[in-house]
């Protein structure tokens, strides 16, 4: 019963977006966020809020995930910790240093937290979140004074795609037809 009150709340409305199919050639910031807005997108068609992230190590994607929270009834089930877990089992390493995580959005302070004990060099997000953001938009986990792990965090790839996406899904939502 309780899955179906949730289903209810978020209407299954057909996401109206297209995912990319970026070549293959340059495999760059801009190409790894394209394939972290096409999980977003699979969140979306799941019902989910949709948030997509990868793990990339060495150019290699070793981790890619949706976020899943609704459909698990988890409320740690983020898209970056989904992928964070998928590429520790991928390296069979804890540690996933060298590694990028790239996610949809700025990552609230959970996920911050995981990359932070995950030991990933790099956080690249599209757009910054100044309700949830763990990376500056609300706090600042990446810059805890007495923590020894330091990563690089870069913003603003992607940024006007991933934020309609979002936006549009919260105002189809709500029902909000305004333009
Ligand atoms: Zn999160």
């Amino acid at each position: 019963m309780r899955e179906n009150y949730y289903r209810d709340e978020i209407p299954s409305a057909p996401c109206p977006f297209e995912k990319f199919y970026p070549s293959q050639l340059e495999r760059d910031d801009t190409f790894f966020m394209k394939l972290a807005y096409n999980q977003a997108i699979e969140a979306w068609k799941r019902g989910e809020v949709p948030v997509g992230a990868l793990i990339v190590l060495d150019g290699e994607i070793i981790g890619k995930a949706s976020n899943s929270v609704e459909g698990s009834g988890d409320p740690t089930a983020h898209a970056e910790i989904l992928a964070i877990s998928q590429a520790c089992r991928h390296t069979g390493d804890w540690r996933l240093s060298g590694a990028t995580l790239y996610v949809t959005k700025e990552p609230c302070p959970m996920c911050s937290g995981a990359a932070l004990l995950g030991r990933v060099s790099r956080v690249v997000f599209a757009f910054a979140d100044p309700n949830m953001g763990g990376l500056g938009g609300a706090a600042k986990i990446h810059r805890l004074p007495q923590s020894n792990h330091r990563f690089d965090v870069q913003e603003g790839i992607l940024r006007d795609e991933c934020l309609a996406l979002l936006r549009s899904f919260f105002e189809i939502k709500r029902g909000d037809s305004r333009p």
